[in-house]
């Protein structure tokens, strides 16, 4: 009779659940543990006073992606979840007034640029061009293919030296067009996932083409209605999510993991994957072993992605012009995103990206009210000493009286309910290094076979998955980083006895 394999899978996150999908697919049985009392991990959900706050990701791209993972069981995402298309993509508005609605309608989009540059027309198309070749070659061929060996990095080096990948994302763009309120519009995308766009490889102004090809979507019930999706397949295979159950240590025993402790208790599995924080995982979990050691203190020393300041609230009254994603630039982009990614301090003005998926799903708030978030990049702990505790309630009402004055009149009278995210709730709550965001920053020397590895290269049924490992943050790049883990799991799995 053939031994039931076990796999355990640290943290519930979007890149946690679709591996353990993935696992339970094949016929692995998979334990998710998970330290908060629900799961998602950046994609939590908070609920006040009838109001539904996603705490994370909104603006969720490649479809695709999750309907492959819901059909490895012949299940369709859409029996689950409702994916409803956002226009305009995002609304992006600069002080002095100027506004671009950025949309998938190319003659829109042509008689907008037209409007500033006539000559931006055509660079916006070479632009689209080199973006989607981007897509083919980084994101589609490689965004799932794990880069364990140098050789791997080799392979795709022409690649990588004919998109010119060692350029920044800013410069790429700017070679293509002139205005500069169009230059930010089509180069603060890798601030999604936590890449500055003047230091992040160009490779990541692929996300531009990744929403004109599969679209902008809001789920029904908000993003933690798909979560709500993933964790029922994983629980109609068979599979055990256990809430409110931190790992405390990854157990080895001769060179390999035998299991993991949580609660004092030690449950024995085959395999583990954490979608941990990979700092936290090597240097808390595996803090008992000299590679945990090791590799923790390697990567705590990398660079890591910026810090948010997430202000969750709910207003009495709707306001239906705010379009359901605005991004709001300030006075500065190039000053103000180098003081965010290196410090020392708080900026004294902020660029903010405003949610408002009232606009796209009514039933997140009570009757004629909207719910609201609203975050600003900030510098993350190591690169800016900031009491948040003390900072915090401060900054929330900077931003709020900037929103009142600019966007939404009334703010203050409105307020029904408020509550703020900092860095601190990043570090405390998801065990985040430095309080960031995004885990490692998506820059070149960090990228790839030099990101955190899918499987270990020393401990042999230790895994990664998510936003520090292969490909990297956001939810398309996790759910990529999940198919890459899983290929190796279920093969090592296949070779084990
Ligand atoms: C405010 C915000 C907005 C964003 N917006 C977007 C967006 O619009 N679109 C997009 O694509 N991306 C967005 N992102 C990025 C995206 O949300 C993340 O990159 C992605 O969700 C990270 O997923 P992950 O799989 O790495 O896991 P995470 O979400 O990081 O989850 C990891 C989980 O591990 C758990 N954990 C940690 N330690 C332990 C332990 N010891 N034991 C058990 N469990 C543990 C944590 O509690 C957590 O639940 C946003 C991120 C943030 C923060």
């Amino acid at each position: 009779m053939t031994r039931v394999r076990k796999a355990v899978v640290i943290g519930a996150g979007f890149g946690g659940l679709a591996l353990a999908i993935r696992l339970q697919s094949a016929g692995i049985q998979t334990t998710i543990h998970e330290a908060r009392d629900l799961p998602g991990g950046r994609a939590y959900v908070f609920r006040d006073k009838g109001y539904t706050f996603d705490a994370g990701p909104t603006v969720i791209t490649d479809p695709s992606a999750l309907e492959e993972l819901f059909a490895l069981s012949g299940r369709r995402l859409a029996d689950y979840v409702e994916l409803m298309p956002v226009a305009p993509f995002y609304r992006l508005c600069w002080e002095d007034g100027d506004v671009f609605d950025y949309v998938n309608d190319q003659a829109e989009l042509d008689r907008q640029i037209a409007k500033r540059n006539p000559a931006d027309v055509e660079g916006y198309r070479r632009f689209l061009a080199y973006s989607e070749e981007l897509l083919r070659e980084g994101y589609v061929k490689l965004g799932a293919k794990p880069f364990l060996d140098f050789g791997s990095m080799v392979r795709a080096a022409p690649q990588l030296v004919r998109l010119q990948a060692w350029r920044s994302v800013y410069d790429k763009v700017a070679g293509f067009i002139r205005d500069e309120h169009l230059r930010e519009a089509f180069s603060f995308h890798s601030l999604l996932v936590g890449g500055n766009p003047f230091a992040t490889s160009s490779i990541y102004a692929l996300i531009h083409a990744l929403e004109r090809r599969w679209g902008v979507w809001f789920p029904r019930g908000g993003t933690g209605a798909l979560i709500q999706a993933m964790v029922r397949v994983f629980e109609e295979l068979g599979g055990e999510l256990r809430l409110n159950s931190p790992i405390e240590r990854i157990v080895t025993s001769g060179g390999r993991v035998s299991g993991v402790v949580a609660a004092g208790r030690h449950e024995a599995c085959d395999m583990v994957a954490s979608n941990a924080d990979v700092v936290h995982t090597y240097r808390t979990l595996l803090g008992h072993d000299d590679r945990g050691r090791k590799e923790g203190a390697r990567l705590a020393s990398k660079r890591h992605s910026m810090s948010l300041f997430v202000v969750y609230f709910g207003l009495k009254r709707q306001h239906p012009d705010v379009r359901h994603h605005t991004v709001i630039f300030g006075p500065r982009y190039r000053a103000l995103i180098s003081e965010i990614f290196n410090g020392p301090e708080l900026a004294k003005d902020f660029s903010l990206y405003l949610h408002a998926p009232t606009r796209t799903d009514p039933s997140l708030a009570p009757p004629g009210c909207d719910a609201f978030y609203v975050l600003a990049p900030v510098p993350h702990l190591g690169s800016a000493d900031i009491d948040w505790d003390v900072e915090g309630p401060r900054y929330r009402d900077r931003i709020l009286a900037y929103l009142e004055r600019h966007h939404i009149p009334g703010l203050m009278a409105d307020l029904d309910t408020c509550r703020i995210f900092t860095p601190f709730d990043f570090r405390d709550q998801l065990r985040a290094h430095h309080g960031s965001a995004f885990s490692l920053e998506p820059i070149l020397t960090q990228s790839a076979f030099f990101r955190v590895h899918n499987r270990d290269d020393h401990i042999a049924n230790l895994y990664f998955v998510g936003a520090g490992t292969h490909p990297g943050a956001g939810v398309p790049g996790v759910v990529a980083s999940a198919k890459a883990t899983a290929g190796l799991m279920i093969a090592d799995m296949g070779r084990t006895p």
